[in-house]
């Protein structure tokens, strides 16, 4: 096959939407995937407001809406008792709300999309090796063994937290753990603390229970814990095992089935560059950090569609000085990611009795101290931003809706369904 133009490794939801963006300036674009399927679990389960402005662009704005659930508002509860009602409405945008829908989904949309340009991903092709001396010069392993070396003009690495073309370019991912075990389930849950259209996120001495509504029947919930995984509590997870944990935080849901169970890992890392000569690092290969905000994925899919521009300008002409701002400015959004997401984290899964009282009669400033800006978005110059997750904080004036503990549940319904479970370790 004749090189390409550029050669985007890993079709990821970061990977396609750079192809789309640089088809659609009428660059030659290849895109290969290890793996030889879509993502088949739900993963990022929220789009942004800026992801769907984008998503119009494509045609595939309605087409996600329809798929999804808006989500408007966000409760956030301490020991029982609500403090702060966020609320998304204010959003300066035509999508005033964040989508919650299932990362296959999404991934779905745009490989449909990303085909009907006439981009179909090579899968099962894996990048093995990496020289960027004088030129990109790429091997590829075809399903059955068979090698290919190539030389694309530009090459860009969307291959996620253990992106090889990180490693082959011998770039730093610089951070760390965040020392918190996580655990994600999609499940059916009943009780009085089942959400509804809107998001909950409950805290109790340092641990954490998340929830946002995936569909009629099923509740992503997400669990962090300050306790570290034990070899034991690595193996498969169970719905008991989910259960004690939401027990453990008092929130009040029996999980009664599961679609799927994971624990994963969290650690808050980056890039030290994006651009390493003509080879570049978008998306999870290039920041990973908490799920905390919704914001990995969006923010892949919006480094794409920053650097896939400026490729083809490059490639129409423009001065190559020009590609220098991809890293300039989507490095400033993933820094600012990083702070965000590190900082809400930290608030959230305090344990010291003192800070937390401290944290729960400053409710009010929470969004500022997570080093949201007081604007709608963190703007960073070209016309990307980050879209802020809550517009409108606002504490509770009196602690109305303070309950009791959750009383303990010895209910330990048997796990609907069994399904792998893929562990990101970053
Ligand atoms: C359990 C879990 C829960 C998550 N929850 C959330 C959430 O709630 N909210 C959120 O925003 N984000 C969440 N994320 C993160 C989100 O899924 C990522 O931010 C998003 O998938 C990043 O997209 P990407 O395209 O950059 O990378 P990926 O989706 O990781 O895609 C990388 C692709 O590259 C391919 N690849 C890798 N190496 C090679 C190679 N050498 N050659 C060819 N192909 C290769 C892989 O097969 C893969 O398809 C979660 C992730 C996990 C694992």
């Amino acid at each position: 096959m004749a090189d390409p133009q550029v050669l985007v490794v890993g079709a990821g939801p970061t990977g396609m939407t750079a192809a789309i963006e640089l088809k659609r300036a009428g660059m030659d674009v290849r895109i290969i995937d290890k793996a030889d399927h879509l993502a088949r679990y739900s993963q990022a389960l929220v789009v942004q407001a800026r992801t769907l402005e984008q998503f119009q662009r494509y045609g595939l704005a309605a087409k996600a809406i329809d798929r999804g659930r808006k989500l408007r508002e966000a409760r956030f509860f301490s020991e029982g008792k609500e403090i702060v009602h966020f609320t998304l409405d204010r959003t300066e945008s035509r999508y005033p709300y964040a989508l919650l829908i299932p990362q296959s989904e999404t991934e779905k949309l745009l490989n449909e999309f990303m085909e009907s340009l006439g981009v179909k991903t090579e899968r099962g092709v894996e990048l093995v090796a990496l020289g960027t001396d004088a030129e990109v010069r790429a091997n590829l392993r075809h399903p059955g063994g068979a090698t290919e070396e190539i030389a694309p003009r530009w090459l860009i690495g969307c291959d996620g937290a253990h992106s090889t073309v990180r490693e082959k370019t011998g770039t730093a991912f610089e951070g760390g753990g965040v020392g918190l075990s996580f655990f994600l389930g999609d499940c059916e849950v009943e009780g009085p603390d089942v959400v509804h259209d809107e998001l909950s996120i409950h805290v109790h001495q340092g641990d954490l229970v998340f929830m946002g509504r995936l569909s009629e029947r099923v509740v992503r919930v997400i669990v962090a814990l300050r306790e570290q995984q034990t070899s034991e509590e690595n193996r498969d997870l169970t719905i008991e095992d989910f259960q004690r944990a939401v027990d453990r935080i008092g929130v009040r849901v029996k999980i009664t089935a599961a679609e799927w169970m994971t624990p994963f890992r969290v650690s808050d890392r980056q890039a030290k560059h994006y651009r390493i000569g003509s080879v570049f690092l978008a998306g999870d290969a290039s920041h990973i950090h908490s799920p905390v905000g919704g914001q990995g994925m969006n923010t892949g899919i919006q480094d794409a569609a920053n650097l896939a521009w400026k490729l083809a300008a490059v490639a129409h002409g423009a001065n190559e000085r020009l590609l220098d701002s991809y890293e300039e400015e989507r490095g400033e959004v993933g820094k600012a990611l990083l702070r965000f997401t590190e900082r809400g984290l930290q608030l959230a899964t305090v344990s010291n009795p003192i800070l937390e009282r401290v944290r729960d009669a400053l409710a009010d400033h929470l969004d500022s101290a997570t080093g949201a800006a007081h604007s709608d978005r963190l703007h960073l110059g070209d016309g990307n931003s980050i879209p802020r997750i809550f517009n409108r904080c606002r504490l509770r004036g009196r602690r109305a809706s303070a309950r009791g503990r959750s009383p303990s549940r010895s209910s330990s319904p048997k796990r609907r369904k069994s399904i792998d479970t893929p562990r990101r370790v970053d």
